[in-house]
């Protein structure tokens, strides 16, 4: 957007505030949850209702492919917001009801029980569901998604010692729960399609990291398959593979990805491309309503191009952004994204967008269980991704936000700290 532009939507956010009395929050999730208590922490009065189609209040999901389906972390202990909380906030949270419809000119949102909500702001925070295979026989009773308490549930009664589980996709979640299910005693088998794991977010040396660390552990890694059919009904007994080899499962995890929800915005006729259409302030073209977190596509002022991201960070900061939107003191999103992944012992952490280096440079052994990877462009830091390396990971991620020049050589010397490499303030 031209900067003439940003400055008028900034004055007029800066003015609605006094208007906003009746927040609506479709989605109980970690960016819903961000923004109804970011909205009280400013000091919002007004009323806020959180939509949420699942029961439970808002929780955290990524404990859902560690620390919960490995039985070490209760369904209690993942909740941002327990009950208690949204009563003492005054958050009235509306759970297991969908919302169906959105009647902007009425300004109502239409809930799947009848009910319908006026505002006076509407914020989508709907995230995304778990891609799903359209193969033949994928509606298998023993084929199951991850992306919810309830999904948690119906994998762990499965996850017994000795039983054989196929995982479909080396991404982030097929990895974390294969090093979850090697420790219970499972025979874990992983299918990806592509030539090696983790390829959409990461440089093959750090693929091939990872797949000698699961190899190692005792999961059977294939890369590069492409399955053909689930064979067996009600249950799916093996799973067919394009080369012939047929691999036997007593369930499957399927974990390709996932779609973000789009739908209550599009049918109400708001932009949707890879995600709903927001500008810099999380508001999409109807003045409204604002979207956050895995389902919004959002200008990212630090790329300076548009994003769609899929993770805690995201949805906690765009929350933010929204809440500072409604309360008339406008923040444009401008952050440098960054996540992480648990996965046996290690902690694997990015921050930045690696597409488009021209230089990696290594800081320790990849054969090892500790190392850093930092991606440079015209000998400037723009992305990192860290194992077991808080300390560095700590100062990739300023060096990452500053753009900064950095000495390939010192970078990867152990023996240089990477707090000398900071700019002079
Ligand atoms: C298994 C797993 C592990 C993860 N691990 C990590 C990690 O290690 N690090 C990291 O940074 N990120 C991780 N993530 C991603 C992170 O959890 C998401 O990016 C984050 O939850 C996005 O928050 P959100 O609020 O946008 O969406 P969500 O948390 O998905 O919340 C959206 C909510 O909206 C509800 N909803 C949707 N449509 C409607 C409707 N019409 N009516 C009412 N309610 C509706 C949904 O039911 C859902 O409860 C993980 C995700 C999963 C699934």
């Amino acid at each position: 957007m031209p900067g003439s532009d940003l400055h008028r939507n900034k004055l007029s956010l800066m003015s609605e505030s006094a208007e906003v009395k009746n927040v609506v929050i479709v989605g109980a999730g970690q960016a819903g949850g961000e923004t109804a208590s970011e909205l009280r922490r400013q000091g919002f009065t007004g009323r806020i209702v959180l939509v949420g189609e699942e029961p439970q209040v808002p929780y955290r999901r990524p404990p859902l492919s560690k620390a919960f389906l490995a039985g070490t972390a209760t369904e209690e202990s993942l909740f941002i917001m327990p009950p208690a909380g949204l009563e003492k906030a005054h958050i009235e949270f509306l759970g297991g009801v969908r919302a169906e419809r959105i009647d902007r000119s009425a300004k109502q949102l239409h809930l799947a029980d009848g009910r319908v909500l006026d505002y006076d702001k509407l914020v989508l925070a709907t995230g995304g569901r778990a891609r799903g295979l359209t193969l033949a026989g994928a509606e298998g009773k023993n084929v199951f998604p991850l992306r919810s308490i309830a999904d948690v549930k119906q994998l762990r009664a499965h996850c017994q010692s000795g039983k054989r589980l196929v995982i479909i996709g080396g991404g982030f979640i097929g990895l974390e729960v294969a090093a979850v299910a090697v420790k219970m005693g499972l025979k874990v088998t992983v299918l990806e399609g592509l030539p090696r794991v983790l390829a959409r977010v990461t440089v093959p040396e750090v693929s091939a990291f990872f797949e000698r660390v699961h190899r190692e552990a005792g999961v059977d890694l294939h890369t590069g398959v492409q399955i053909t059919a689930f064979d067996g009904a009600p249950l799916v007994t093996h799973v067919d593979l394009e080369n012939g080899s047929r691999v036997p499962a007593d369930f499957i995890l399927v974990g390709i990805g996932q779609v973000p929800n789009v739908e209550l915005a599009q049918i109400a006729g708001l932009a949707v491309d890879n995600g709903i259409v927001v500008d810099e302030y999380s508001r999409t073209e109807d003045p409204d309503i604002y979207a956050a977190g895995d389902c919004a596509n959002h200008p990212n002022a630090f790329y300076g191009r548009r994003l769609r991201l899929e993770s805690v960070q995201n949805a906690m900061e765009q929350g933010r952004v929204v809440a500072a939107a409604l309360l008339g003191k406008p923040q444009v999103y401008n952050v440098v994204p960054w996540f992480w992944s648990d996965q046996y012992d290690l902690k694997l952490q990015m921050v930045g967008l690696s597409a488009g280096f021209d230089h990696m440079v290594l800081r320790g052994d990849l054969n090892g269980r500790s190392f850093a990877a930092f991606y440079l462009k015209d000998g400037r830091m723009i992305a990192a991704d860290t194992v077991s390396r808080a300390q560095d990971f700590m100062f990739a991620k300023k060096l990452v936000a500053l753009h900064a020049q950095v000495d390939p050589l010192q970078l990867a010397d152990e023996s240089v700290s990477l707090k000398t490499l900071l700019p002079a303030a």
